[in-house]
This record gives structure tokens, C-alpha cells and sequence, in this order.
């Protein structure tokens, strides 16, 4: 019916007669007549202007949406600047993103309540007005460090470090907790606490189980990531990483591989090493210049603590060192019981056989052999883990190590 159907002639013949003059009314068209003979024309006619009808809406959306975007594309960029005074005539003295200072107006519409020395706004380009206020700065790669605003790391998960977990309680709980000991006795708490030993011990475990019990949010930021292209970078980052922390306090900022950033400063210098020791004395300026009694703590973190600068290490700063060996056999249990604990072991498994087998492998191994047998046992369909899926996982560790180290040429001891 539809192919017989063509529309444009048919419709001519539906509305003219012979003679050219109107044949129906458009009452007569309608497509509620019953005895309109052109009833189905009218429907179609009805569908297809409805049809159209959402197009041109759809269409002229289509429209707003492009202009809305063309307007955005032409507007002309803002400048961005930040108040360092604020006058009593109602100007203000703002520091462009492009160097220098103006004074200029504030637009009236901005709220100058929340105008202070410090605030970051946008400036209209041509007359430096302020014309909003945006939120604070902070960049990415701080705000991109790692902020566990809870733990969930505990005390128990780690295994076999009872003698490190009672010096951190120490020098890094009992400030938070009791200040006010401190205060009694008249001495200042250790202002920062340096772990130190072999990758994989379970150094950031320990941050972050003494950030869980003291309700702290923990911060935690590799070294390198401070290290940064352009000169006053990395002093900048460090000053907004300790800003982030007060504002986040009780908090425990976690640095971890700190000989990055911290390796002895040596005369004959390149201008790279010298931007790195310029985050060095930043770094040591935010030091000196923290309450010990507040509610921020410092933990640094090193597998070389040979190459650190001794600077770090004066009193005051860096001044407490904890040492995390690798684990001796005894520890090494303690770790795989910890690991295994919620595996699903077959009778035959024999921990400690296989203890006996890690002589010189960090807790992290102990971990990747943990997995890597689980792997195996899911490898082969069962659900269990059994002592062929440990010594198996304990082959592919150590064999993983040993080309580990002489790709690397490095042996850790
Ligand atoms: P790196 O110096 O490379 O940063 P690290 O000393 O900070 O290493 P962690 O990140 O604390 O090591 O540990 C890595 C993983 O190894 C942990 O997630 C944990 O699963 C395991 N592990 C290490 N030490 C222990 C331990 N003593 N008890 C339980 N698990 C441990």
C-alpha cells in the first residue's frame, strides 16, 4: 500500500477537483472523519508533520548547544593572579600568573568577604579587575600523593617487627596522642623518625599502621616525585606538601626512597643536582621551622641511609632512626602466618618447611609467594592450596630474584 502511495499527486487529487477548485475542506481531511475517503492520506500526513515537528526541536537544540560552545571557544582567556595586599579604598594589589604586580579593582559582584592576602583569582585581561575568586592551588602531584585519609593497615597485619612497633609508637604515637607528657617533662617529642632497611620490610606498613592507630590521615610521597624540571619546583611542592598536611591534621606525612631527594650535597655540582638541593633546604627549612608538638609528624624512608645527607640527620630533623632488617626465621613464620591466614590451605601444607627455604627474602616475597601459590592452585582447578603449590611459588620468587639482581647487578643484603 505504502510503495502505491505517491504522496505529492495524491495529495494534489485529495484537495482539488477537476476543475481546480477545493474539493474537501480541511474538516473533511480530518483523520478522526470515519467517512473522510482520504482518511489514511491524513494520518500519514499527521505522522509525518509530527515527525518533522521533533526534528526541528531536535535540531534546534542541536543548535543552542553548538552556539553555547562556539561562545566558549571565542571568550577571551581570564588571567590568573593571587591578592598580596588588600587596600582600605576597596582596591587591591594583586601578583599576575605573568610576573608582575598591578593594583586594580575588585568587580562588584564579587563577594569581598572572602577576598585575603593569598586568595587566587581571575583578572579580566584588559583592565586587571577581579572578576572571581577560584580555589586553592595545589599541584597535582601533591594533591596526587597518596592521602589515605583512613588506614586500614593495622599493628597486627605486620608480622615479626614487635621491637620497630614499639619505637614507632614512641617517637610518632605518643606526640600525637599525649602531648601533653612531653610538655610535663619539659622536652620536645622527635620531630621526624627515618626507617631505614632493605626494600619490601614493611617501612610504609609501619607509617601506615601508626597513622591507623592515632587516627591520622596518612601522606605518603616518593622522594623522586619532588625532584622536578624547572628551578624553585621542587621547594615549591615541599612547602605544599607540609600545607596540605596541617590542613589535613592529625596527619603523618610518609617520604618515601627520602635519598632522592636527600643524598649527601657534593662541591662540584651541576645545575640539576643544585635544584635538587635546593628542594633539600626546603625541605630542611620545613623542618626547622615545625612544632614538634603539633599534630603533623614526619617519616622518612631509605634503603641507602649510607648516602643521606647529614644535615637530615641533625637533631631536630631527621634524628631518629629505626632500623627494619630483612627477617630472620622466626620473623619470616610470623609473616607467612599472617599472609596465609585467610588462604584456604590443604592438610599437607607445612609452613615452616617452607620457611626454611626464605632465608634472605623480604616480607614483600613472602607476600609474592603467598599469591603465586594460590595462582598455581587456581591454575590447576582446585581450591585449595597445597605444600607442591608453595614450593613451586617459592622456585618462581627466588628464580624471579636472581635475574632481578643480575640484570640490576644489585644484591640486597
Ligand atoms: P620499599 O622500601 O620498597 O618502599 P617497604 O619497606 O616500604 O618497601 P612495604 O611497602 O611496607 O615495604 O611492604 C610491601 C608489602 O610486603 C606489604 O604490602 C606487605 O604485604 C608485605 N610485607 C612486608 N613486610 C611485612 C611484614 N613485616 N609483615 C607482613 N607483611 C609484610
Amino acid at each position: 500500500m505504502e510503495d502505491d502511495y505517491n504522496y505529492e499527486e495524491d495529495d494534489e487529487l485529495a484537495l482539488l477537483d477537476a476543475e481546480g477548485d477545493e474539493a474537501f475542506s480541511p474538516e473533511e481531511l480530518s483523520p478522526n472523519d470515519q467517512n473522510n475517503p482520504w482518511r489514511e492520506v491524513a494520518i500519514r500526513a499527521e505522522n509525518e508533520k509530527q515527525f518533522l515537528e521533533q526534528e526541528v526541536y531536535k535540531l534546534q537544540k542541536e543548535v543552542r548547544r553548538l552556539t553555547t560552545e562556539l561562545n566558549k571557544l571565542k571568550a577571551p582567556p581570564l588571567i590568573t593572579g593571587n591578592i598580596i595586599d588588600i587596600l582600605t579604598d576597596g582596591r587591591v594589589v594583586v601578583k599576575s600568573s605573568t610576573g608582575p604586580n598591578f593594583l586594580v579593582y575588585v568587580a562588584s559582584f564579587v563577594n569581598r568577604d572572602k577576598l585575603e592576602v593569598g586568595t587566587r583569582v581571575s583578572l579580566n585581561r584588559d583592565s586587571l579587575a577581579v572578576i572571581g575568586i577560584l580555589p586553592k592551588s595545589k599541584d597535582p602531584i601533591v594533591s596526587g600523593a597518596e592521602v589515605i585519609e583512613k588506614p586500614t593497615i593495622s599493628f597486627d597485619d605486620i608480622g615479626g617487627l614487635e621491637e620497630q612497633i614499639v619505637e614507632i609508637k614512641e617517637m610518632v604515637e605518643l606526640p600525637l596522642v599525649k602531648p601533653e607528657l612531653f610538655e610535663k617533662v619539659g622536652i620536645d617529642p622527635p620531630s621526624g623518625v627515618l626507617l631505614v632497611g632493605a626494600p619490601g620490610t614493611g617501612k610504609t606498613m609501619l607509617a601506615q599502621a601508626v597513622a591507623r592507630s592515632t587516627n591520622a590521615t596518612f601522606i605518603r610521597l616518593v622522594g623522586s616525585e619532588l625532584i622536578q624540571k624547572y628551578i624553585g619546583e621542587g621547594g615549591r611542592l615541599v612547602r605544599e606538601l607540609f600545607q596540605l598536611a596541617k590542613e589535613k591534621a592529625p596527619s603523618i606525612i610518609f617520604i618515601d626512597e627520602l635519598d632522592a631527594v636527600a643524598a649527601k650535597r657534593l662541591d662540584t655540582a651541576t645545575s640539576a643536582d643544585r635544584e635538587v638541593q635546593r628542594t633539600l633546604m626546603q625541605l630542611l627549612s620545613e623542618l626547622d621551622g615545625f612544632n614538634s608538638r603539633g599534630n603533623v609528624r614526619i617519616i622518612g624512608a631509605s634503603n641507602r641511609p649510607d648516602i643521606l645527607d647529614e644535615a637530615l640527620k641533625r637533631p631536630g630533623r631527621f634524628d631518629r632512626i629505626i632500623t627494619v632488617p630483612l627477617p630472620n626465621a622466626e620473623m619470616r613464620s610470623d609473616i607467612f602466618k599472617i599472609h596465609a591466614a585467610k588462604m584456604s590451605l590443604a592438610k599437607d601444607v607445612n609452613l615452616e618447611n617452607i620457611v626454611q627455604k626464605t632465608d634472605g627474602l623480604s616480607g614483600a616475597q613472602i607476600k609474592a609467594i603467598c599469591t603465586e601459590a594460590g595462582m598455581f592452585a587456581i591454575r590447576s582447578e582446585s581450591e585449595q592450596v597445597t605444600q607442591l603449590n608453595f614450593t613451586m611459588a617459592l622456585e618462581k620468587v627466588i628464580n624471579f630474584q636472581e635475574t632481578d639482581q643480575t640484570a640490576s647487578g644489585v644484591m640486597f643484603v
